[in-house]
């Protein structure tokens, strides 16, 4: 049995060291991706405008290693895999360029799992919630919005549930979500979201 003295000096191998660089250079690539200002992911227009600023300045706030996370990637791996042999497209990217006010932003996002008539999000997570959550139900309209799709299915695998909600494009909403985002019109955008902020703490529009 290998010992923490061991890991220390580098010799056995450990999966806890792999999942952890992983996270961590998943995280990496993700903020490198979000330093260009004219480009917004879905995701951030979703969740409260100023968190991506906060990200930007404060990195290392908003990294975490926690197990409730890591089985949720994993499991995300273990569904794409499932559904990439049903003939859908996996972690499909998605973009267009809308004009605010003279200026072109790019809107990018990934879809979980693609098919030109449905798109599928999968969301895992604590047992003992109410489902769905509007803010996954946003999330999805909008990448339907994005691609132009008309249906899109929010699968929920967590230890105590394993359902799915149908959701329809709404459209126009990205539209009205970037102008939203980027004007700061909400923040945050949703009651609840100050409470599990990372930057809470340093923010002066926490609301609780
Ligand atoms: S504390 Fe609230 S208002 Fe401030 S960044 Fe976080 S979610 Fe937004």
């Amino acid at each position: 049995m290998s010992t923490m003295a061991d890991l220390q000096d580098g010799r056995g191998f450990s999966l806890v060291k792999t999942l952890y660089e992983w996270v961590r250079e998943e995280h990496a690539r993700h903020m490198e991706e979000e330093r260009d200002p004219n480009v917004i992911y879905v995701t951030d227009l979703v969740y409260c405008p100023l968190k991506r600023g906060f990200r930007l300045e404060f990195p290392e706030l908003s990294f975490t290693f926690k197990p409730i996370h890591v089985t949720g990637s994993l499991l995300h791996l273990g569904l794409a895999s499932l559904l990439k042999d049903q003939g859908f497209e996996i972690e499909k990217s998605l973009e267009k360029v809308f004009d605010v006010s003279g200026r072109q932003v790019r809107v990018k996002g990934r879809v979980d799992a693609y098919r030109p008539d449905l798109i599928i999000e999968f969301k895992t997570g604590r047992p003992g919630q109410q489902l769905p959550h509007d803010h996954h139900a946003l999330q999805l309209r909008a990448y339907l919005d994005l691609a132009g799709v008309d249906e899109g299915l929010l699968a929920y695998v967590t230890l105590d549930r394993i359902v799915e909600f149908r959701v329809g494009r709404e459209e126009g909403l990205v539209e009205r979500l970037l102008e939203q985002h980027l004007n700061r019109t909400r923040a945050p955008l949703w009651e609840w979201e100050c409470r599990s902020c990372a930057f809470s703490e340093y923010c002066p529009l926490r609301n609780y």
